[in-house]
């Protein structure tokens, strides 16, 4: 029997091409072919380092169709690479159900480490990194994004974003009103690129500067917001999701009333989020 090939995770770039690692490009230029999830844009990357290798089109509406043929090709014995446009793949990105294909047949699955945007981030935000929760990319609707960001409010650990320019404005506003306006939160923009910044300070600060200046409003975002801190933080966040809710059905003044009660935050904190 054929022994089977190996299906190796490489993560590209986020914006700088320096770091695209040894071993990636070795991969790269090693395997039988690349699954990559715009050929156009990893055709781009590979001329840049001198590479040609025979690319197949992964991306979310064939990965289920494309999965079985390409683990017959990793069991035929061929070696394969998963990339996708920027970072590692599966973040965000299409992956996750060719590796549990290739992982269900038997078929090696190996990674080879690179750059991610979120946790490029998190290493330049000066905020608890123990432990963090990301959250990849908020509903595209305001309805459903600012029900997300309630059930988050009380969330300790600290939480990570992906966001757009075109939806940056308004997931920052969101956040203030979720989260209150003392939360501390950091912006990483174009990460790695020619206009990386990385603004720090309260959630409303953060949206005015966005709100003043165009230009931090363009490129790629990473949104690291601090966990609620301590006790009073989590009552105050989880009374704001109540009275979010309540103020569905009651008046407001009924609504901060029973939010406060029950989560024993103070009545007029409830009252400052809105
Ligand atoms: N797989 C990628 C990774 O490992 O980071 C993420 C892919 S996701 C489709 C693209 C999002 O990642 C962007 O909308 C942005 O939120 C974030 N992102 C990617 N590159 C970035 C950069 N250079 N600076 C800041 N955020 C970036």
């Amino acid at each position: 029997m054929q022994t089977p090939g190996t299906l190796h995770v490489v993560a590209t770039p986020i914006g700088n091409l320096g770091d695209l690692s040894p071993r990636a490009l070795e991969t790269l230029r090693t395997v039988d072919a690349i699954c990559a999830e715009d050929t156009r844009h990893t055709r781009q990357l590979l001329s840049h380092f001198g590479l040609e290798r025979p690319l197949l089109a992964l991306h979310q509406h064939n990965e289920d169709a494309q999965a079985a043929q390409l683990v017959d090709r990793l069991r035929g014995g061929q070696s394969l690479a998963l990339v996708s446009d920027a970072g590692t793949p599966l973040v965000s990105d299409p992956g996750f159900r060719l590796v549990r294909a290739a992982r269900a047949a038997g078929v090696r699955v190996s990674p080879v480490p690179g750059a991610c945007a979120a946790i490029a981030a998190l290493s330049v935000a000066g905020v608890p990194s123990d432990r963090f929760v990301f959250e990849g990319f908020l509903p595209a609707k305001a309805g459903a994004r600012r029900e997300r960001l309630a059930a988050l409010a009380g969330e300790p650990r600290t939480l990570l974003f992906y966001e757009s320019a075109h939806r940056i404005e308004e997931s920052l506003a969101d956040l203030v009103t979720a989260f209150g306006p003392d939360r501390r939160a950091v912006l990483g923009r174009e990460l790695t690129k020619l206009f990386e910044t990385v603004l720090d300070g309260p959630l409303p600060d953060l949206l005015a500067q966005v709100q003043a200046d165009a230009n931090q409003r363009k490129g790629e975002f990473v949104v690291v917001v601090e966990g609620a801190g301590d006790d009073a933080d989590a009552r105050v966040a989880e009374g704001r999701r109540l009275y979010a809710k309540l103020t569905e059905h009651l008046k407001p003044s009924q609504a901060a009333k029973l939010a406060a009660e029950l989560s024993g935050a103070p009545r007029k904190a409830l009252y400052g989020g809105e």
